[in-house]
């Protein structure tokens, strides 16, 4: 702390870069504080710091982090009281640019494992990135000794200080019920659960926490989806489940059908508590699919969806650099697969028509040899019969799903309604008469080989430039990989960690011999056995792990990327 005191005496006034001479650790008596990078100049970046506190001096019990999804939910926990604490200190500004100001990745509503709080052997580290006080571009050091001699100690102290134990017990409970219920999914035949008296809309457009008012509690849940889940901490819990297999959701415009299925698409992830979602679990590998025309696509079996296409263009390893509503959803859903999807999401809103149905008078009109596209209708049964992949459906447009739907759910005023037997009965008395047009059976595809060349950091004389912008796209070197549309990329953290997913690729793995998910598997292994800093060579507070799903998604929209189609040795 002495030492710490006596540097920023000694740069006060000096030029900005004099900061340098604080990195390092100091001891606070309470904490450490750790000064791990210093930002260039006061409008940069602000400089990352961290503090580290021993357990015994805080309100963690040991039973709060005794399973991993426990230490998970408690670092989350750690990181929002953080931030909470944050607003009661409140913002000081301590001169020009971004000076005194101190901030932690935010979390949204979901609880995902994160960098900006770590646990370990009887410590606890909480990372946050301040602004180092300037003048202009000189060194503040009266500013910067009440920033971290004042500021970051009050953190600190409302954070580990009064006891939260109550809401992180809370907070863990919540997480590991909801765990627990994504869990017991497969083995009671289900891909989603949804909770009654769940709330699924959200805030706005723009905000994710629950709608307010006027929301319409899930249920009631007839009774033919009705199961009962038990859960270590809220006991028996009754809900709607959707089975294995194919699933329908229609109803009327505007009553609730997107609603349920993005809060199941949501439900891959765990939910902080009062976020309304908390007990609406899906299988963890379900993986949402849309229509993403403009997209670049390298080397796809597309052919189960695309047979031929004019002029003979391959669809077996199908290529565009600009793909089509049909061709990017057929894409979007081999590259699922190919990363272990084993539930397809899928919304009438987002999906290309022509991709999701054919009807019999238009297989009048435009002959089976004139029309490429295999639609998706016909091939849903087969993904879940041939590979055990089970689809959700929401679709208000089309009742020839009928036929192929093993559940049908109406959603009426926000209320779900089983419509199954009407659906049959319909089925039975007004015959589709449409033909289905698979003439092949699903076939296996191929490996796709990534080459080392695909993955090229460099910028100008930079070897490695890799930035990311929110979820919306990652820099890639010269590339801008657009992953606008992958929606179950939801925390900007993930983002990040993707991006140092491909560095890593690049640097370790990416040999012209292995398989994409296999890539993928390999740098996810890493973080496994060592820790999220593993890929980051160095303590960052704003990475947040993401699913290999969503990493592959990342690495298939890289315009760059070249793949040998072939086998693996
Ligand atoms: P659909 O897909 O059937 O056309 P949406 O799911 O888009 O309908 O929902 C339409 C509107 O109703 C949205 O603005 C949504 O926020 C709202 N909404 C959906 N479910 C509920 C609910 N349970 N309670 C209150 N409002 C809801
Ligand atoms: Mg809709």
């Amino acid at each position: 702390m002495d030492r710490l005191e006596t540097t920023l005496r000694r740069i006060d006034g000096r030029g900005y870069k004099a900061y340098k001479d604080i990195e390092g650790q100091y001891d606070f008596g309470d904490f450490i504080l750790r000064v791990d990078h210093v930002q260039g100049d006061p409008f940069a970046e602000p400089s990352r710091v961290s503090v580290v506190v021993a357990l015994p001096r805080t309100w963690i019990a040991v039973e709060m982090h005794d399973t991993a999804v426990r230490v998970i939910a408690l670092r989350d926990f750690v990181a929002r009281r953080f931030a909470r604490a944050l607003v009661s200190v409140g913002r000081k500004s301590r001169g020009s640019g971004k000076s005194g100001i101190i901030s932690i990745d935010r979390p949204g509503q979901e609880v995902l494992e994160r960098s900006a709080c770590m646990l370990g052997n009887g410590f606890v580290e909480v990372r946050f990135k301040v602004g180092l006080p300037a003048a202009g571009r000189r060194v503040l050091g009266r500013e910067a000794f009440g920033l971290l001699f004042d500021d970051v100690p009050r953190l600190v102290k409302e954070t580990f200080e009064p006891d939260h134990s109550e809401d992180a017990w809370a907070h863990v409970k919540c997480v590991e019920d909801a765990d627990v219920a994504r869990r017991q999914l497969a083995d009671r035949g289900l891909v989603a659960f949804v909770a009654k008296g769940a709330i699924l809309p959200r805030q706005s457009g723009i905000d994710d926490g629950p709608m307010q008012e006027g929301a319409v509690e899930f249920g009631p849940v007839p009774e033919s989806f009705e199961t009962n889940l038990t859960l270590p901490h809220a006991g028996t819990v009754t809900g709607l489940g959707i089975p294995k297999g194919v699933t329908l959701i229609v109803g009327g415009g505007y009553h609730g059908k997107s609603t349920v299925l993005k809060a199941i698409s949501a439900g891959v992830y765990n939910h902080i508590p009062g976020d309304g979602r908390e007990l609406v679990v899906a299988d963890e590998n379900a993986s949402s699919i849309r229509a993403e025309d403009g997209r670049r696509v390298e080397k796809v079996d597309i052919s189960p969806f695309i047979a031929a296409l004019p002029f003979g263009k391959s669809t077996t390893a199908f290529c565009t650099a600009d793909a089509s509503g049909s061709t990017s959803q057929a894409a979007n859903i081999v590259e699922a697969l190919e990363a272990g999807a084993t539930t397809l999401i899928i919304d009438e809103d987002t999906s290309a028509t022509n991709f999701m149905i054919r009807d019999h008078r238009m297989q009048k009109l435009v002959a089976r040899e004139q029309e490429p596209i295999i639609p998706f209708i016909d091939r849903v049964k087969e993904l879940h019969s041939a590979r055990g992949v089970s689809t959700i459906l929401v679709l208000g447009g089309s009742g020839d799903y009928f036929d192929v739907a093993d559940n049908v759910i109406q959603m009426h005023e926000y209320r779900p309604v089983d419509v199954t037997a009407q659906a049959r009965k319909i089925c039975a008395e007004h015959p589709a008469r449409r033909a289905n047009e698979s003439a092949t059976p699903l076939t296996d595809a191929a490996h796709r080989i990534p080459l080392p060349r695909s993955f090229d950091p460099s910028k100008g004389r930079r070897a490695e430039k890799v930035r990311s912008m929110e979820t919306r796209s990652i820099l890639f070197g010269t590339e801008e990989i657009d992953i606008n549309l992958v929606e179950q990329l939801l925390d900007p953290s993930q983002t990040r960690f993707i991006a140092d997913v491909m560095l890593h690729i690049h640097r370790n793995y990416v040999d012209g011999e292995t398989a994409l998910p296999q890539l993928v598997d390999q740098a996810l292994q890493d973080v496994r056995t060592g820790s999220l800093d593993t890929l980051t060579h160095g303590r960052f507070g704003n990475r947040a792990v993401a699913r290999p799903l969503e990493i592959a998604a990342a690495i298939n929209r890289l315009r760059t990327l070249c793949v040998n189609v072939g086998h693996v040795s």
